[in-house]
């Protein structure tokens, strides 16, 4: 039972509608912005340049020399991609600078940023289904591994593709923030892992929008914790996810267009009411904040495309 317990915890810990306290949401804009733009050639000799949100959970892109070998923190990456791009992200713990090098044909450039910490809330949630906090029912807990395994295989997705390129755009409409990523959580009284992702609630049938480019890895009706289910990988295993769906409108292998409707909001799965819970992780290892990657992706394409 513990290491099943153990298990669930690492899966994907699904979120609810908050009775926290709501801020009013900035009107929502799904006006594609990535033009046709000229462009930019990729560096011809080795070179480095990065732009984005230096912050936690923040994320970054990077051009290099094509297929250049990338590190972060001294932790080897991956390759630049055939036009030298590649997406860097900060964790919810990564400390006050970061180091990101590159290296080709023997040599290396490194570049070092600073990394804005980030304060995170405590939230309470009571009223979600006990199963979904504490699940005990053997069917339940074989149900939580089978979903967990799908999921996993969804998130070893790297596309081969530059979605990210796009500038994310907010995936609905208006709505009320009622769960900021990163709140230390306490469900139906039960201390919980870090909320992972960002919660804002929409009626039901509201709906989710693409916010990129993609191509999509996993699109389930019917989760446990999370209810119908969408991931989309952006490039480079830059996979978002849309939780408590109504409705799922896609298939996995759908190529994407950014702001094209993927399903709408719903409430299923371990949520209070009708939201939509927006997350992003990177290459199956880092948990990134989505909202804070809308600002931080539009920057890296205004300073490394010039526009
Ligand atoms: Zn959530």
């Amino acid at each position: 039972m513990r290491a099943l317990a153990g298990l669930a915890a690492l899966l994907l810990v699904a979120c609810a509608a908050a009775e926290a306290p709501a801020q009013p949401e900035a009107p929502a804009t799904v006006a594609p912005v990535a033009e046709a733009s000229p462009p930019v050639p990729a560096p011809t000799e080795l070179s480095l340049r990065c732009a984005g949100a230096f912050t936690q959970g923040g994320i970054a892109l990077c051009r290099t020399l094509p297929n250049a070998q990338v590190s972060l923190d001294g932790m080897a990456v991956g390759s630049a991609d055939a036009d030298g791009w590649i997406v860097l992200g900060f964790t919810r713990e990564h400390g006050a600078q970061t180091q990101i090098s590159a290296a080709a044909n023997g040599a290396t450039v490194t570049e070092r940023y600073d990394v804005t910490p980030r304060e995170f809330d405590v939230q309470r949630i009571n009223g979600l289904p006990q199963q979904t906090v504490t699940p005990d029912d053997p069917a339940v807990l074989a149900r939580i591994q089978r979903e967990g395994a799908i999921k996993q295989a969804a998130f070893r997705s790297e596309a081969n593709i530059e979605g990210f390129l796009d500038g994310f755009i907010r995936p609905v409409e208006g709505g009320t923030v009622t769960g900021r990523w990163g709140n230390q959580r306490i469900l139906n009284g039960t201390p919980s892992t870090p909320h992972f992702g960002y919660d804002i609630a929409v009626p039901e049938g509201t709906p989710i929008r693409a916010p990129a480019a993609g191509v999509v890895t996993l699109a389930e009706s019917d989760m446990h914790y999370e209810g119908g289910l969408v991931f989309i990988d952006h490039g480079q295993g830059l996979i978002t996810m849309y939780l408590h769906m109504s409705r799922v409108d896609v298939h996995v292998g759908d190529t994407l267009e950014q702001g094209q409707v993927i399903g709408a909001v719903g409430a299923r799965g371990r949520a209070t009411g009708p939201h939509l819970c927006w997350r992003m992780k990177l290459r199956n290892t880092q948990q990134l904040d989505p909202s804070v990657a809308i600002e931080g992706l539009q920057r890296a394409r205004a300073e490394l495309l010039g526009e």
